[in-house]
């Protein structure tokens, strides 16, 4: 594989195009809002006009956008990326989305003779820059096996988690409970504390023996820092929190950490933190709910 499209030029979706350049790989590059590219196509990506232009003539093309909805409106369509990319490619989506439309996407690549990979992500901003991510990836294992160096030259190591493409997509956002429900039970405990006079850098240091984890690390000593910048938006928490209670409706299991993590970032979107960061967003919005004479 050499010739790589990518579509989704975001927060996370920059750094790893960028670690492809890096690599080697020629790559064209699409995104929604265009002067994100910018900065890659100074680097020497070619500029695709639509996300079909960026699947042309590929071996590989990579989705890093938002959702569901914009996964759909990039692959679907007269310029979606479906209509161009050649037989036998591999379509990497990598994003946090639904099995459902992981499950879509791989029928409707196979109807075309192209192959879909679901392989979403762990990590951050952060890590993404520093190739620090971690991937876990489903899918056929021929695909997976051709894809490997491309996933490779963006994250640390790679899950292979089976052929059914909805097994990333599941295992991902089972995970990500965890991960949200950590971010709020700190934001909780670092709140509690504060007010009760204990200082949130020393809650941090014993997290830090208890728990010896790198999400307790990360968002706590982001917490405890109040560095309150833009890692991952709220808005996309509260999109993998829905998809989380929608699984477990399917599958008759009740998720009552899930339910009560949304509601905590229902009440910080309607405080107006929508585009904030989750965890920065998260606490400002449980402090002011705390507050004895908040405004
Ligand atoms: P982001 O910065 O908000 O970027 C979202 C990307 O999706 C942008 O390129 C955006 O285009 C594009 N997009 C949104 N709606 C679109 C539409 N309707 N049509 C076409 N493009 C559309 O988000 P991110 O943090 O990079 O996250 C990307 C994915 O990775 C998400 O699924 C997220 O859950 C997952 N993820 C994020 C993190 C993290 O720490 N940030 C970690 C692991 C996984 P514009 O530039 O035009 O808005």
């Amino acid at each position: 594989m050499n010739k790589i499209g990518f579509i989704g030029l975001g927060v996370m979706g920059a750094p790893m195009a960028a670690h492809l350049l890096a690599a080697g790989y020629s790559l064209r590059v699409w995104n929604r809002t265009a002067a994100k590219a910018e900065s890659l196509v100074g680097k020497g990506a070619a500029r695709a006009a639509t996300p079909a232009g960026a699947a042309a003539d590929a071996d590989a093309v990579i989705t890093m956008v938002a959702d569901d909805a914009a996964l759909r409106q990039v692959s679907y369509g007269q310029v979606g990326l479906l209509t161009a990319l050649p037989a036998g490619a591999v379509h990497i989506s990598m994003s946090t989305v639904s099995a459902e439309v992981a499950a879509e996407l791989a029928a409707a690549h196979r109807a075309r003779g192209s192959e879909f990979l679901s392989a979403p992500v762990f990590g951050s901003r952060e890590s993404a820059a520093v190739r620090r991510l971690w991937g876990i990836a489903s899918g056929a294992p021929g695909a997976f096996r051709r894809c490997c160096p491309v996933l490779e030259a963006m994250v640390q190591g790679v899950t292979y988690v089976g052929e059914d493409p909805a097994a990333a997509a599941w295992i991902k956002i089972l995970v990500n409970m965890l991960i949200s429900s950590a971010i709020a039970s700190m934001v909780q405990v670092f709140t509690t504390g504060q007010r009760l006079g204990v200082p949130p850098a020393t809650v941090m240091e014993v997290i830090r023996s208890v728990f010896n984890s790198p999400v307790y690390e990360r968002y706590g000593s982001r917490l405890v820092s109040r560095d309150f910048s833009l890692h991952f938006p709220l808005k996309l928490m509260l999109k993998d929190i829905t998809l989380m209670l929608e699984m477990g409706g399917a599958a008759g299991v009740p998720l009552p950490h899930a339910a009560a993590t949304r509601e905590m970032v229902v009440a910080a979107v309607s405080q107006g933190f929508a585009e904030k960061d989750a965890a920065g967003g998260l606490m400002q919005a449980w402090e002011r709910a705390s507050s004895k004479d908040a405004s």
